[in-house]
């Protein structure tokens, strides 16, 4: 098997779990964020300014590289790790998401899905098997199964139909993927925000014996206490020896409140895509680099952070950079908002493993300025 969980230890205190992922490209400590690459790249960052950060596994986009530069491209540079020049393990999604939130004139069919390129127009077409042919070719150390991620809200019968379909999916992913001794293929639970979908859709799923469970459908603009509802009654149902996969969730009180629930591995381009209109996260909760109280604050962006920005440039410099729209402002928030969320990422597992995950959480969220759970980042 190409990717086995070991568990190490639960937090006494939370519930959470320490563990590590081995992969055929090296090891991921967990619970992890993983930055997100969508086009083979982290935007701005280097594969090696993304090892100096120690980020164990990056993210990339199957829909992306399908239309650009097509998989046969990346297959022929010898798979996507070389293409990128990145030698840890890299996980793509199925390129269900961006298909149903990017393409225009999206028809779904039982046998796939047939749209247009947001690029420029073609008419394309994803299946359960296209999504493997693309996903062998790249070569990740982990791939997603093809999924619809219903929106929200939705009808309660659009949705059971549409979980339906993504089990059938799923079996029909299983039968077609190529490379199982070198590439665990991950199943994603679906059932929107209905208790008996979700475990429906769960038994389905595991009953199919995938290496690796991945949650979706969620953090689509739901409220925070909904997402974690569906996470207190999906999780237990997912089984306690192979990785969990919170999709496309990465706020700090996210990453913490999912940790606690039992998640292993969180991916979000939240960091990065805020960090480019200079939005940075600190221990002190956001801030917004480009305000004008900061044109003569010399000091580090977070002062309790030791990440290549912070130990080298001041907030004024940086607030320079930005206004004046240099690229190198983007790379230094960009660069500071990634290295914050694998220092949570480290620092929960240290509280993992000395069982007070809990009083971490309160004294976090107390230092950020959260004080419930549904006041996002
Ligand atoms: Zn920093």
């Amino acid at each position: 098997m190409a990717v086995k969980y070991e568990f190490i230890k639960e937090c006494k205190q939370s519930g959470a779990r320490l563990g590590r992922v081995h992969t055929p490209h090296g090891i991921i400590d967990t619970p992890t964020f993983m930055p997100v690459g969508t086009q083979a790249t982290v935007k701005t960052m280097s594969p090696e300014e993304l090892k100096d950060m120690d980020a164990h596994i990056i993210l990339s986009n199957t829909y992306h590289l399908f239309l650009r530069p097509g998989h046969g491209i990346v297959k022929q540079a010898g798979g996507l790790h070389k293409f990128m020049n990145w030698d840890r393990p890299i996980l793509t999604d199925s390129g269900g998401f961006q298909v149903f939130s990017l393409s225009e004139m999206r028809k779904i069919t039982e046998e796939g899905v047939h749209f247009r390129s947001h690029l420029n127009g073609d008419k394309l077409f994803i299946s359960p098997e296209v999504a493997m042919e693309i996903q062998n070719a790249l070569g990740s150390d982990i791939m997603m199964a093809f999924d619809e991620c219903p929106p929200y809200p939705a009808e309660y019968e659009y949705v059971k139909q549409s979980t339906e379909r993504t089990s059938r999916w799923a079996e029909r992913c299983l039968a077609a993927h190529a490379r199982p001794q070198d590439q665990a293929l991950f199943a994603i639970v679906q059932g929107g925000m209905h208790k008996d979908l979700r475990i429906q859709s769960a038994k389905d799923l595991t009953s199919m014996d995938f290496p690796g469970y991945a949650i979706g459908g969620l953090s689509v603009g739901e409220p925070k206490h909904l997402m974690y509802e569906v996470l207190d009654y999906t999780v237990p149902e997912l089984p306690a020896d192979k990785p969990r996969y919170l999709m496309g969730v990465g706020s700090p009180d996210a990453l913490l409140e999912g940790s606690i629930r039992g998640i292993d591995m969180f991916d979000c381009v939240l960091p990065t895509r805020i960090a480019r209109n200079g939005t940075t996260m600190t221990s002190s909760g956001r801030l917004v680099i480009k305000n004008a109280k900061f044109t003569e604050d010399f000091g580090p962006l977070d002062p309790n952070c030791s990440c290549y920005t912070c130990r080298n440039y001041s907030r004024a410099y940086i607030r320079h950079l930005l206004k004046a729209d240099e690229t190198f402002g983007i790379r230094l928030t960009t660069y500071h908002n990634l290295h914050f969320l694998l220092q949570l990422m480290r620092d929960v597992r240290q509280a993992i493993m000395e069982d007070r995950l809990l009083d971490f959480r309160d004294s976090f969220f107390e230092a950020y300025g959260l004080n419930d759970n549904d006041k996002g980042f």
